[in-house]
This record gives structure tokens, C-alpha cells and sequence, in this order.
């Protein structure tokens, strides 16, 4: 029988009248089903969320992040049975998975260590001025399908180290581990502090119109996000959004072949480059261009692509069908377009499974749809710059502003260019790394707000001033 996965809400587990199926990206075969929750669900969890609200923001903080210490350890506890469901229901590698969940515990446990304490703000003789934290209430949290677990544990640990309460929805191609997870914890949350519910598309508009939401927490694509912002405005709800990004790499004559094509293969084609963060755009020195693009050819002919339940395989299928037909559109773009493949193009849509063969392209122009749009998938267009002045132009000549690298010998230098990128986070020969203890978010249409860090934490606050006055009131 195809196992069912419970909501929470109020602390029970519960169904709903109907159920949506889940499926695994390797082989499409229904994997688990999940309720379909409409409206008297989502009022019910957020009426839940609301009742929690008072008790649950006046506890001491420390026993708020004793709660989160309990889950980091049940993530923990329980890593190998949410690794192979993540794998099921999202399709990345087992090591993948495993290092997503590995991450989920730690970061829990990091974020939970943050702390909320006030600021004096004048102590003069005339008066005491204190700027303390209190949590805006009700969040409304909404994940998309590409890290379903991580991304929930970001955003679930600091609203609810802060006071807040939460209903959180998984995207409904990829809610099992979350469900699981949320199963395990349960027990150990207060009932109505967290509230988690499934649903299809039409859940999500409902929760940010929600009028009991105070704020909605949102990650998904730069589209959604802004359909979330305007749903946002009619109450003036908080929000943070983490959206789409077009991240480019630029790598400089200097930078070591042998050491860096390996780096930047992976920097594109990890979760098979379903990774807001990954480098879509990889701008290569020409002095170095040939020697580098062949080196990253080389590498990339070797990687497995398969089912990530099987041993070896590195790169997993697309998670979904409707991204699977985005991708190979664009595939199908660049081939129509006459653009040169250096490795892939040509994948086998009788294989059951959203497979798409890594795909490298040489030299597209600037203004194919591959490089300027967010691929989302494991296409890597390598580009060829003269000078370094060009290639930073061309980095920032996009909406998006999430992330972007530069690699080079002469740290110096990488850094002078970080410093002219448009984006919310740039690495000098690393990718990917995200610290708990650093904001995280974008610029331009890559998002607004940030998560992770002290400002992530803060944006589930609002700030109040209490200001006492000291000298006697005048007569
Ligand atoms: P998406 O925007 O389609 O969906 C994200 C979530 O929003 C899902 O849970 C979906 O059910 C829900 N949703 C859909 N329509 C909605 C609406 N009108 N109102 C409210 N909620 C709605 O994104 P996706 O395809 O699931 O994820 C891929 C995108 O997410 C990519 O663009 C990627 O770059 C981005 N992303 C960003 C970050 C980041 O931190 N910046 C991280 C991961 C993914």
C-alpha cells in the first residue's frame, strides 16, 4: 500500500478529505501520498498558530531553544531513514541527501545559539532609552522543492527561537521528509507552535491572503516571490523572500586548471544544478579558456547520472516534470540556435525518469536564453571574457543579485572584484558555503530580507523602544 504522511496541526496528525500523490523524480512511480489541504485546513492550522501565540512568546528564550536543541538532536537521531526519503521524493544522490540533512541538524542547533537581547540606546541623565525584540506573531512559511528539509529547519529555527508561532508549507513535489520530520518532533513542540500543511497550488495564495498571517517567510522563484509580495501588501504583512538567482563565476588567467575545473563543475552541477546558489553563468579568461573549458569537459564526462538511490551516481534526475520541460526547452533553444554543446544536449525521453544528460555549452552569446535565464538544472554555459572590467559588466547585466565566485591565485584581486559584484553573497575560490552566522539573501529581484545570521533572526522581530525619562517632569 502506498504509505499515507500526516499534517500537523494543533499537535495532532491529521488527514484531509483528499490526498495528493508524490512521486520519485528517478522512475515517476508514486512514492507516498499527502493530505490536500484547502482552506478550512489552513484556517484551522493558523487559528492553532494564533492560540500558541501568547504563551509560547513569553517564555524564556532559553527554553525556546531547548525545544530546537531537541530537534537538532532528533534530525540527528532519525538521519538515515529523512536521507533515503529526501532521496525518494527529491532525486539528489544519497551523499546529497545525507548532506542536507546533516546540514538541517547543524544549522538548527547554530541558528538556535543566536541570541535577542535589548539595546540601551541613550543612558544620559535625562532618560533610559532600551530597544528590545519582540516576535511578530503568526508566520505564514512556504519552501520550495529543491532542499525541502534545510529550508524549513531555516526558517522554522529562528521564528520559533524568537517567539513566533508557524504554519509552514512544503511544495507539493517534495513534502515526505518534512512530514516525517515533523512526525518525529511533534512531540516535543507545544501543540500549535508549529503547524504544517499540504496542499496544491492554489494553498499557497490562500496562506499569504491569510488575514491572521503576520508574516510570510518565502523561498521559491523570483516570479512567485513577487506574486507573494503583492498578496503580502494588502495587510502589510512582514515579509523575507529568497528567490531566483543567475549566479555568474568569473575566473581569472591565473587560476590554477587542475585545481579549479573540478570545483567549478560541482559548483554548477550539485542537486544537478537545482541550487538558487549555483554558478549558471561561468565567465572564462580567454587566455585560459581552451585548456580550462577541455579540463571541465574531461571531468564532466566521467559523472554519473542516474537514479540517486543507486551506488555512484553523482547527479540525480530534474525533481519535477514541468522544471524537467524547462530545462530541455532550453536545451532544445541552444540547438536551434546553432550553439556549440561541449558535453551533453541529447538526452532519452523514453527512459522513465526527468533525466537530462550534463550539459555544457561553448561560448553562447550573452543573449541566449541559457545564459540569461535561471536554468535551474544541470546546463552550464562556459563564456569567454578579455578583460576584467568586461566580465565584471557582464556579471552584474541581470535582474537576479543572489551570489556569484571569483577565482583566481591573487586573493587580493578576487576581492576587489567581490567587492564590485551585485549580489548579496560572493565567494573568492570556494562556492556553495553558507554560514549560519552570516545574512543570507539577495539583491535586486533575488530577494528581499535575509535569513541566516543576526539580521535573519531579527527579521521574525519587530523592534519596540520603551524610553523612561529620568528627570523630574517639568512643572
Ligand atoms: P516556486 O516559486 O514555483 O514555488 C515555491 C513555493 O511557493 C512552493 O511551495 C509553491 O507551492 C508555492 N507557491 C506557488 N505559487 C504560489 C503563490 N502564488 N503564492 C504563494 N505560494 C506559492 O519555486 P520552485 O520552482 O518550487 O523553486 C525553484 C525556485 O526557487 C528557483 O527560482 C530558485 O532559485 C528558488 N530558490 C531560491 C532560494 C534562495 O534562498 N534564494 C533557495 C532555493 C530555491
Amino acid at each position: 500500500m502506498t504509505p499515507q504522511y500526516l499534517n500537523l496541526i494543533d499537535g495532532n496528525m491529521v488527514a484531509a478529505d483528499t490526498w495528493l500523490d508524490v512521486l520519485n523524480p528517478a522512475n515517476e512511480q508514486v512514492i507516498g501520498r499527502v493530505p490536500d489541504c484547502g482552506q478550512r485546513e489552513l484556517d484551522a492550522a493558523v487559528a492553532a498558530a494564533r492560540a500558541a501565540f501568547p504563551a509560547w512568546s513569553k517564555k524564556p528564550i532559553e527554553e525556546r531553544r531547548a525545544v530546537l536543541m531537541q530537534i537538532s538532536d532528533a534530525i540527528k537521531d532519525n538521519a538515515d531513514e529523512l536521507m533515503r526519503l529526501l532521496t525518494s521524493e527529491q532525486g539528489k544522490p544519497h551523499a546529497q541527501a545525507q548532506g542536507e540533512i546533516a546540514a538541517s541538524a547543524a544549522n538548527v542547533a547554530a541558528l538556535s545559539s543566536l541570541t535577542l537581547d535589548d539595546e540601551i540606546t541613550e543612558d544620559s541623565d535625562v532618560r533610559l532609552s532600551r530597544t528590545r525584540r519582540v516576535p511578530v506573531g503568526v508566520v505564514g512559511a512556504i519552501v520550495p522543492w529543491n532542499f525541502p528539509v534545510a529550508l524549513a529547519v531555516t526558517k522554522i529555527t529562528p521564528a520559533l527561537l524568537s517567539g513566533c508561532t508557524m504554519v509552514l508549507k512544503p511544495s507539493p513535489y517534495t513534502p515526505i521528509a518534512t512530514l516525517r520530520l515533523v512526525e518525529l518532533i511533534a512531540g516535543l513542540i507545544p501543540s500549535g507552535v508549529l503547524n504544517v500543511i499540504t496542499g496544491g497550488d492554489a494553498l499557497g495564495p490562500m496562506l499569504t491572503a491569510h488575514p491572521d498571517i503576520d508574516k510570510v517567510s518565502f523561498t521559491g522563484s523570483t516570479a512567485t516571490g513577487k506574486r507573494v509580495m503583492e498578496s503580502a501588501s494588502k495587510d502589510l504583512k512582514r515579509i523575507t523572500l529568497e528567490l531566483g538567482g543567475n549566479d555568474a563565476s568569473i575566473v581569472l588567467p591565473d587560476a590554477d586548471v587542475a585545481k579549479v575545473a573540478e570545483q567549478l563543475f560541482w559548483s554548477s552541477f550539485l542537486n544537478a544544478g537545482q541550487i538558487c546558489i549555483a554558478a549558471k553563468r561561468i565567465y572564462i579568461h580567454e587566455d585560459i579558456y581552451d585548456e580550462m573549458s577541455a579540463a571541465i569537459a574531461e571531468y564532466a564526462r566521467m559523472i554519473k547520472v542516474g537514479d540517486g538511490a543507486e551506488q555512484g551516481t553523482l547527479v540525480g534526475p530534474i525533481q519535477n516534470r514541468p522544471q524537467y520541460e524547462r530545462v530541455l526547452a532550453l536545451i532544445q533553444d541552444a540547438k536551434d540556435n546553432g550553439y556549440k554543446f561541449l558535453v551533453g544536449g541529447e538526452g532519452d525521453p523514453s527512459i522513465p525518469g526527468y533525466y537530462i544528460p550534463i550539459t555544457i555549452l561553448d561560448n553562447p552569446p550573452e543573449n541566449a536564453r541559457i545564459v540569461v535565464e535561471e536554468q535551474f538544472g544541470p546546463v552550464m554555459p562556459l563564456m569567454k571574457f578579455s578583460t576584467v572590467e568586461e566580465a565584471i559588466e557582464r556579471a552584474n547585466n541581470t535582474d537576479y543579485g543572489l551570489a556569484g565566485a571569483v577565482w583566481t591565485a591573487d586573493a587580493q584581486e578576487g576581492v576587489r572584484i567581490a567587492e564590485q559584484l551585485e549580489t548579496g553573497t560572493v565567494w573568492v575560490n570556494e562556492f556553495l558555503h553558507l554560514s549560519p552566522f552570516a545574512p543570507f539573501g539577495g539583491h535586486k529581484q533575488s530577494g528581499f530580507g535575509a535569513e541566516n545570521g543576526k539580521e535573519g533572526l531579527l527579521e521574525y522581530t519587530y523592534p519596540q523602544v520603551i524610553t523612561v525619562k529620568r528627570d523630574p517632569v517639568p512643572a
